[in-house]
């Protein structure tokens, strides 16, 4: 019951494509929380939204779960993440047939980091090493599904140097993705620099930017540690000089500028990660004028 790649379709069409990211929850009063932010995004119109696969695997009757509820009650078109950690080539294949079976027509498919308290990314016995054998897995099986995979424009944290990781992105994208969504960022001269990259090494695919609205300063340097992106000085002052309450304010509005300084400089649109919130990403789409 697979379908045609509405996503693909639409980047296709050329225009400027939203949306939102959301993470599986970890309990029902954080379901009800996520709904209610589903629910004011919704009038908004994203062109997708998607939800993430947790470490370990253990989001797999979440993951799914959730994005039932958010196509079969919000109307979205909803793309689930995969990650290989913790699963047999198997196994991904049967989460596969039950995303076909569901009607899903799009996944985001991952390596995935390594569990809490691990440091390394260990292949199971059986399992697959990397997000392109993930998406070579996907083509061969299910060939109408469209695949997002991930792009990492100041480097993913593991690879040696931006060559080496750009090489490896390019084995993704000929393995058969559709499109790239980035990891966040807060410079919009490293996406911009990033796409040239891509484009010169060979790369064709849309590239999506990922935004984060900023919460507070501590989030941000967590993240920033975490995935290696750059805090710009001026944010980080931003930050600092706003009292804690008054820092999603900062957050948005730096979030705001980047959207509309990347769709005026030719991004194929933008997603958010939204953390389940949604006063950020509601402001940022006033500010762009999309009601
Ligand atoms: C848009 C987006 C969504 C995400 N969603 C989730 C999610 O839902 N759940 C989750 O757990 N995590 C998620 N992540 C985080 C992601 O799982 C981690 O960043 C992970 O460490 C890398 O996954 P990947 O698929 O990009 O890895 P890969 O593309 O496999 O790359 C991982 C590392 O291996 C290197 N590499 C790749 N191929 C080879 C090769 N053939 N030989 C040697 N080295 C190689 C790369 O250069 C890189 O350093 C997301 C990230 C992004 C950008």
């Amino acid at each position: 019951m697979t379908k045609l790649s509405s996503i693909k379709s639409i980047l296709e069409e050329k225009k400027k494509l939203f949306s939102v990211e959301f993470f599986p929850p970890k309990d029902e009063e954080g379901g009800q929380r996520m709904l209610e932010t589903a629910s004011l995004i919704q009038p908004h119109r994203p062109d997708f939204v998607s939800i993430t696969y947790g470490a370990g695997g253990g989001t797999r009757t979440t993951t799914m779960r959730y994005a039932k509820i958010l196509r079969e009650e919000h109307g979205f078109e909803v793309m689930p993440h995969l990650t290989c950690v913790g699963h047999t080539r198997d196994e991904l294949l049967e989460i596969l047939e039950d995303f076909a079976q569901a009607g899903f027509g799009n996944v985001m498919a991952l390596r995935g980091d390594p569990p809490k308290g691990e440091t390394k990314f260990q292949t199971v016995p059986g399992g697959l090493s990397y997000g392109s054998d993930l998406v070579s897995l996907i083509r061969e099986n299910f060939p109408d599904f469209g695949i997002g995979v991930g792009g990492y424009p100041e480097k993913h944290p593991e690879a040696p140097n931006k060559q080496i990781d750009l090489a490896n992105l390019k084995t993704k994208v000929e393995a058969g993705a559709d499109f790239i969504t980035t990891q966040l960022f807060f410079d919009n001269q490293v996406y911009f620099d990033f796409v040239k990259q891509c484009e010169a090494a060979g790369m064709t695919i849309p590239i999506l930017p990922g935004l984060l609205p900023v919460l507070s300063l501590g989030q941000v340097r967590r993240f920033c540690t975490m995935c290696e992106a750059r805090l710009p000085t001026r944010l980080e002052k931003s930050l600092e000089a706003a009292e804690q309450e008054k820092q999603p304010a900062v957050g948005t509005q730096w979030a705001g500028e980047q959207v509309q300084g990347l769709l005026k400089g030719g991004s194929p649109g933008f997603h958010l990660y939204a953390l389940n919130k949604s006063a950020s990403t509601l402001a940022i789409l006033e500010g762009i004028g999309r009601k």
